[in-house]
């Protein structure tokens, strides 16, 4: 359960002092995955959760890059189709787009435009929630593919930055938060 992988998992997350440049309190998430069971074990205990806690779910969305460390692995427990949320330009095919702002202008992230149907119930990871820009431009564009994210998940909240208030409207579920 998360209860008991959490402080295991808190003391693979690696804090870096100004990088990637200062002022920034960078979450190393890398040392998690020097170890297999324990990725293993996070990964099967968000299944378990998605399991125990929402039941029936049509898909896995995760956010490029770091989301994909988990994504499709929690997508294989579940036996569900896995997701990809990328940046502008690296999907093929017609994609659905959604922009939000970051310190230094504008990003977009994209979906294809046929990975979701209307309907779909979608379950949404990524590693670190921070001003909440990211997630909130997912659930834009889960909701232009006629579908519902259901809940979303990070791995990390850093909650001084009230990326939560965001998307009020989205459960979401953070193993680890810091102040
Ligand atoms: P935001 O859109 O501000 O919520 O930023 C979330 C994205 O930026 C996440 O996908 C993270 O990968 C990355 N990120 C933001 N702040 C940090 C941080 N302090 N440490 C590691 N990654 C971060």
């Amino acid at each position: 359960s998360f209860d008991q992988i959490r402080p295991l998992v808190a003391q693979h997350i690696r804090e870096v002092r100004d990088f990637p440049k200062k002022g920034i309190n960078f979450r190393d998430i890398m040392p998690l995955f020097a170890d297999p069971v324990l990725v293993n074990e996070l990964c099967i205990a968000i299944a378990d959760h998605i399991r125990n806690s929402i039941g029936h779910i049509d898909a896995i969305a995760a956010l490029e890059a770091r989301g994909f460390l988990f994504g499709p692995q929690v997508a294989i427990h579940l036996g569900v189709r896995f997701v990809p949320i990328r940046k502008k330009g690296k999907l093929p095919g017609q994609t659905l787009q959604a922009s939000y702002i970051k310190e230094y202008g504008e990003d977009i992230v994209e979906i294809q435009h046929d990975a979701l149907k209307s309907g779909d119930k979608v379950f949404l990871i990524d590693d670190l929630l921070a001003t909440g820009g990211t997630l909130r431009a997912a659930i834009d564009l889960i909701a232009k593919s006629g579908a519902t994210v259901s809940q979303a998940f990070v791995l990390i909240k850093l909650a001084p930055l009230k990326g939560r208030e965001k998307f009020p409207e989205v459960d979401l579920v953070s193993l680890i938060s810091y102040d």
